[in-house]
């Protein structure tokens, strides 16, 4: 409900509140090579992929006979600080970076994950969150006396897939599309095979690449060319792919293509901007929101100024559409990233400052526009504001290349609680007098969806709408696996 009177009572608690951050979910990325050994692809497809998570992360590898493995936590870099002496053999092998959406940062969940089942041993990397967890592992995997190692929802899929009937990868992956209820996109390892699979709404991204006799699977195909590797096609939702010697073979779960639900946020933020999603370069969907924001929100100004990195291609965008200039004004400290902000209270709560820097002569007696794509908690967009106007602008005119976030998400984004979000309390007017703003605009969910190529896609847009694409549970924490632990 909104509330019109309390928000200076509410911008006075702010200040002890963290650094908000919409915190990705995870990446995968893997290899099947007719002969290279793999390890060290995997690590440069990690690296393009470090931005999805940072808080764990890990490779498997397959020998064709034994599955090797190393996961820490920590970033890619310090969990393999030394790659080239690693004994992760083998011409085929899965990595994951790993942001907790599910269960704890603790080591034990770093993934890949190694089961056994019926149908042999098995590594799993998984990125998105499953809705229902309890049921599967009440109905499905309750006979087969798993002792889970982790408290990580990764770990049900993991037993699913080891232990579904199916003559086949593709049966047992249509199985386990029928139960697993949420957002996955997993690669599996066996001794000799590489399985991708995306859930029947496609909700998190998979796409397919290729080099020269090698077949590889990744999050993003931004990470394709890191490794010299051709961008070949998205998995479709519902798919299920495995490659082995014999090549690669398809199969699709009884989904329709109009049930295709991808994470809208994927656009606006998560993937980078040079990945291609739903069929278009994220940077291009990115420059047409902020065309549109301008559009839909003009405001007389001297500037436009982007939050950096992920902001600037709309603040371009923006500055297209208004003949306004687009000008940095605020620099990002590249060597203090999500890396320094994201896994520890103690160090978001030092601030933005250390973030960011004002170009105090840029914006000195200038009316700014300011564009961010996005706003949580409020906590930093409430900063960076300060920071313009001591640094001495006149004006700070807010806009933000998406609608308001009013809803959780339950598929693999740790955003906030609803109790948390911004636009889930409070009215636009009063958004903008907590953030410090002279006016604020926000991008129109229409408008978000003409600037994104939704030709098949009709998206999850549930943050925005509340309208989930399947039931969820309102209640839901990351840590929901961990208490019920506690409990038994
Ligand atoms: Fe993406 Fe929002 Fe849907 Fe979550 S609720 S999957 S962040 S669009």
């Amino acid at each position: 409900m909104m509330q019109t009177l309390s928000y200076l009572h509410y911008k006075q608690q702010r200040k002890s509140m963290a650094i908000e951050s919409l915190n990705e979910e995870c990446g995968v990325f893997g290899i099947i090579s007719p002969k290279e050994q793999v390890a060290e692809s995997i690590y440069l497809g990690l690296f393009a992929l470090q931005h999805r998570g940072q808080e764990s992360a890990g490779i498997a590898t397959s020998d064709g006979s034994k599955l090797f493995k190393k996961t820490d936590t920590g970033l890619i870099a310090n969990v393999f600080k030394n790659i080239h002496a690693s004994n992760l053999k083998g011409s085929l092998g899965i990595g994951h970076t790993r942001y907790s959406t599910t269960g704890s940062d603790s080591k034990k969940n770093a993934q890949p994950l190694i089961v056994r089942g019926i149908n042999g041993e098995i590594a799993l990397g998984h990125n998105g969150n499953l809705v229902n967890t309890e049921e599967l592992k009440e109905k499905f995997l309750s006979e087969f006396q798993i002792d889970y190692k982790t408290t990580a929802d990764s770990e049900v899929i993991a037993h699913m897939y080891a232990n579904s009937l199916g003559k086949d990868w593709f049966d047992r992956s249509n199985y386990c599309m029928r139960y697993i209820k949420g957002a996955f996109s997993i690669l599996i390892m066996t001794k000799d095979e590489l399985i991708g699979a995306r859930d029947p709404l496609g909700i998190r991204p998979l796409c397919l690449g290729k080099k020269e006799g090698s077949w590889i699977l990744s999050s993003e195909s931004s990470a394709l060319s890191h490794i010299g590797a051709d961008f070949v096609r998205e998995i479709d939702n519902g798919e299920t792919v495995v490659i082995n010697k014999d090549g690669i073979q398809s199969s699709k779960y009884n989904s329709r293509s109009n049930d295709h639900k991808m994470c809208i946020f994927e656009q606006i933020y998560f993937s980078r901007p040079d990945s291609i999603i739903d069929g278009q370069l994220a940077y291009e969907s990115r420059v047409k929101m902020g065309e549109s924001l301008a559009k839909e929100h003009s405001v007389d100004a001297d500037i436009v100024v982007g939050v950096p990195d992920s902001a600037i291609p709309a603040a371009i965008g923006y500055s297209n559409e208004s003949k306004i200039p687009y000008t940095e004004g605020l620099i990002r400290n590249r060597y203090v990233g999500r890396t320094f902000i994201s896994p520890n209270q103690k160090l978001r709560e030092l601030g933005v400052k250390t973030k960011f820097n004002v170009l105090d002569q840029v914006v000195k007696d200038k009316k700014i526009i300011l564009i961010d794509d996005s706003i949580v908690r409020g906590t930093t967009t409430t900063r960076v504001i300060e920071m313009i106007r001591d640094a001495g602008a006149k004006e700070v005119h807010m806009r933000v290349s998406s609608p308001p976030i009013t809803s959780p998400c339950y598929f693999g984004v740790d955003m906030a609680t609803t109790s948390e979000l911004l636009a889930n309390q409070f009215s636009i007017d009063d958004i903008r007098k907590i953030i410090g703003a002279d006016s604020l605009g926000f991008l129109s969910l229409e408008a978000l969806i003409t600037s994104v190529n939704s030709n098949k896609n009709s998206y999850c847009k549930a943050c925005f709408t509340g309208d989930y694409p399947m039931p969820v549970q309102l209640d839901f924490d990351k840590f929901h696996l961990e208490k019920i632990k506690e409990k038994n």
